[in-house]
């Protein structure tokens, strides 16, 4: 077994010069208040095992990260009659793009798209009988831990600023793909976005992707493990944007990015980590983010390819 634990300081030496590259997320005004030269990075192994470096219990925005659990909830609920809703094809556009959803006639691209993720929050409207307490319960369940929460400041602040996502909510309403009230759907994309956690938080939150052995249980959502392979493959192929590609080819883990500059990965069968550095990239991905999950494949050789 490898010492992840002098991996995680050899990797933090090396990305110290990208401290301050990069811009934090400032559309969302309550983001732009968080102080941007963080970095922080936690492992969790299958075995339980948790090694983590840095800042890495401070909580931050998940932001599109909680696209991967509203998949897997949506997934669950649907099964493959999601797929008549949003597609599974990387966009190669801006994660906020409207001239793409346009062009698909309303049918998102995918579900790690704003607008994908916003015909997902719709979904879950439909099919939760409380969803914003059964999403939020969902989360704690996945991470097992009962303190996570919404930050209603961060989401009612989106909201204020929100134009693009309220033009992509409207085009989708437009198109007949989405059935419920377009504030409504809003409020609750929002609050999935604004949900806080830190990278230990996060890390496991993300280990039931990893560990495809035991069963994907968690309240009254199941996955079988085939269902989990393909969440990871939407990951890898779509999970970073129009940087899946460059992603794909740095880093080799199938994970999800978001705007507060969370990262969560997976190493099928080994680990999942997370990382949290403010500081974007102009794809909106985070910088040391990045650059750290490089190091730790390049490091240990350890990639799914
Ligand atoms: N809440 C953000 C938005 O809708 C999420 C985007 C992201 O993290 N890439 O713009």
């Amino acid at each position: 077994m490898k010492d992840y634990n002098e991996i995680l300081k050899e990797i933090a030496v090396a990305i110290e010069p990208l401290r301050h590259v990069g811009h934090q997320a400032d559309y969302i005004p309550a983001l732009a208040k968080v102080n941007p030269d963080r970095f922080g990075m936690c492992i969790t192994s299958t075995d339980g095992t948790v090694t983590a470096y840095g800042d890495m219990e401070e909580r931050f925005s998940i932001q599109s990260v909680t696209k991967v659990f509203s998949l897997s909830m949506s997934l669950s609920l649907k099964g493959e009659r999601l797929w008549s809703r949003v597609g599974k094809e990387p966009s190669g556009a801006a994660f906020n793009s409207l001239i793409q959803l346009e062009l698909d006639r309303g049918i998102p691209r995918n579900p790690f798209i704003n607008a994908g993720a916003i015909v997902l929050a719709d979904v879950l409207m439909s099919e939760l009988d409380d969803p914003l307490d059964d999403y939020l319960s969902f989360v704690r369940e996945i991470a097992a831990d009962k303190s996570i929460d919404y930050n209603r400041e961060v989401a009612s602040s989106e909201r204020e600023k929100g134009y693009i996502n309220a033009a992509i909510a409207n085009m989708l309403k437009y198109y007949g793909n989405l059935d419920n009230d377009i504030e409504d759907v809003l409020r609750f994309y929002f609050l999935q976005c604004s949900i806080e956690m830190n990278c230990r938080q996060l890390s496991k939150a993300f280990l039931p992707f990893a560990n495809r052995k035991t069963d994907f249980i968690f309240n009254d959502i199941r996955l079988t493990s085939s269902q989990v392979k393909r969440i990871n493959a939407i990951m890898q192929t779509c999970g970073f944007y129009n940087d899946a590609g460059e992603y794909s080819y740095l880093v080799g883990l199938p994970g999800k990015s978001g705007v507060g500059g969370g990262i969560g990965a997976i190493y099928p069968g080994r680990y999942a980590v997370a990382t949290w550095s403010p500081r974007l990239n102009e794809k909106g991905n985070s910088v040391m983010g990045m650059k750290a999950l490089e190091l730790l494949t390049t490091y240990t050789h350890e990639s799914i390819f």
